[in-house]
């Protein structure tokens, strides 16, 4: 397979052959096609395997597909991380895949100022990518409301149950619309997160790499 044949968005593959991508790795050639005709997707794959990618390239084609201006202080998808550095990452990897596709995308994680996340947040985004406990501030000063999220993805599930992070994901996912697209991927598949994956997937393609 090429990315060519995965009927991506034209802005989409041109980002892609700037980067120097040629083929999909086995977890995009799986996951791209169900992901874009807006399936739930299980995901058991380590960092290292393009997992990024892989729902980051069929989220910016289905945006793409339906433009909508973003809900204000809310995100038409919201991406969970454990850490900020991972977090930082994914929104760059975002930024990088939607160059030509005219995409807002922005962070916030704990330990930096308030002030710019809340002003980034005010218009809305299209990609908000958050750690959780940060993003449970901003939803209890009203400064962010992801009741019309369309798609939520969690990323490294078994690292967020190792830094406590269970109930805050709870609580985030609470304020959404059930009405939603939903990517879990974890690296390994302990019972609590079995648990946390039954509850929030709805029919999931399930892939692991
Ligand atoms: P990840 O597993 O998402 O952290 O990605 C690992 C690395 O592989 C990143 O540096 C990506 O830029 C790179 N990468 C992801 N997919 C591809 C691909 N299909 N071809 C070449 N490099 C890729």
């Amino acid at each position: 397979t090429q990315f060519t044949d995965l009927g991506l968005a034209k802005p989409l593959l041109k980002a892609l052959a700037a980067e120097g991508y040629e083929k999909p790795t086995p977890i995009q050639a799986q996951a791209i096609p169900p992901v874009m005709l807006g399936r739930d997707l299980l995901g058991i794959a380590q960092t290292g395997t393009g997992k990024t990618a892989a729902f980051a390239l069929p989220i910016l084609h289905r945006l793409a597909e339906d433009k909508k201006p973003a809900p204000r202080r809310g995100a038409r998808c919201v991406v969970l991380s454990p850490t900020r550095e991972l977090a930082s990452q994914i929104a760059e990897s975002f930024r990088t895949y939607g160059a030509h596709m005219g995409v807002s995308v922005t962070v916030v994680f704990g330990g930096a100022k308030y002030g710019p996340q809340v002003k980034a947040l005010a218009h809305g985004v299209d990609i908000l990518v958050a750690t959780p406990g940060r993003l449970i501030d901003h939803l209890g000063e009203r400064t962010a409301d992801l009741s019309s999220t369309e798609i939520l993805v969690l990323d490294e599930a078994d690292q967020m149950l190792d830094l406590g992070f269970l109930q805050p994901i709870r609580r985030i996912v609470s304020g959404m619309s059930r009405k939603r697209q939903n990517l879990f991927f974890s690296a390994t598949m302990p019972g609590e997160i079995g648990k946390l994956a039954d509850e929030l997937l709805n029919d999931p393609v399930k892939v692991a790499v």
